[in-house]
């Protein structure tokens, strides 16, 4: 089994199995160890953790985690990587390799049927489905302790803006919402095979035990939000009566905003977190 880290062991690989990086799959695979490593300790896995990995692709970052977790369940949607892994991971007896999409797959119900308790995930993100991804982590109830990925420069950026900024949206919302993140590191395109062509960066998030906002029902507030920022550039009223997440009269919502103090011309990107809880609490009554 070879150690993965560097251009040469991941081109042998990809050789030895006639593969190249599938585009629509995402995949830019690491080749630096200094990164990889420290994506480990930027996430702090240790010996009493059970991690998911997201992508394992060859194994290269999956050799890592499973030298430093107690144990490791990984979920790969390329059927041509399964027998690339059961080489690459070979020497290693705490590790579970599934073959499906993420967005397929019942979270909750994988990591009660492995016995966790309470689980980091680690990634490399392929990053045409970040976001979708993202949100499914943070919005299931599955026992998340944290999630540090590897994701485009600009998105973790765009996961942390507020009200007023072009980026501010549903995933920042999300991100603010239910967990504490931190971006831990950036990394140059020269540390993947292929190169993508972006900056890359580690963000942390540590889940709250509880939010930093009260709301009476957290997942009619994030239907409220994406309705609001699927047509971003209308107001608030439009933008509700409008959508397809979230349908209803553009007077209840105008009648919201006033008993709030807000003008009924305001658009949704607008507000802040806090007046969002607040609408929803007053549209659910
Ligand atoms: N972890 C490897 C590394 O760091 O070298 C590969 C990371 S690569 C950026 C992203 C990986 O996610 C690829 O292996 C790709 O096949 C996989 N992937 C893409 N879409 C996926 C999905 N919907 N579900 C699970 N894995 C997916």
């Amino acid at each position: 089994m070879a150690f993965l880290g560097n251009p040469s062991a991941t081109n042998e690989i990809l050789n030895k199995y006639n593969l190249s990086a599938q585009k629509r799959y995402g995949q830019n695979f690491l080749i630096d160890s200094n990164v990889l490593r420290k994506i480990v300790e930027s996430a702090g896995v240790g010996k009493e953790d059970t991690v998911l990995e997201i992508g394992p692709g060859i194994g290269t970052l999956t050799q890592y985690l499973c030298e430093a977790a107690g144990n490791v369940i990984c979920i790969e949607i390329d059927r041509q990587m399964i027998p690339v892994l059961e080489d690459t991971l070979s020497e290693y007896d705490n590790v579970r390799i599934i073959n499906e999409d993420v967005l397929k797959v019942d979270i909750e119900q994988l990591l009660k049927e492995n016995g966790a308790k309470s689980v980091k995930v680690v990634a490399n993100l392929p990053y045409y489905i970040t976001t979708p991804i993202i949100m499914e982590l943070l919005e299931k109830d599955a026992p998340i302790e944290s999630i540090t990925v590897m994701i485009q420069k600009e998105v973790a950026q765009r996961m942390q803006t507020g009200p007023g900024s072009k980026d501010y949206g549903a995933l920042s919302l999300a991100v603010a919402f239910y967990s504490r993140a931190e971006v831990m590191m950036t990394v140059s395109p020269n540390c993947f095979i292929p190169r993508p062509n972006v900056d890359s960066a580690v963000i942390r998030m540590d889940r709250l035990k509880e939010p930093p906002v009260e709301v009476r029902d957290k997942a009619f507030m994030f239907k409220i939000i994406k309705g609001a920022f699927e047509q971003r550039r209308k107001t608030l009223t439009n933008a509700l009566s409008n959508s397809v997440s979230f349908k209803t009269d553009k007077e209840k919502v105008a009648e919201a905003l006033q008993k709030m103090g807000k003008n009924v011309n305001i658009r949704g990107e607008e507000l802040t977190l806090s007046e969002f809880a607040l609408l929803s609490d007053i549209l659910g009554q």
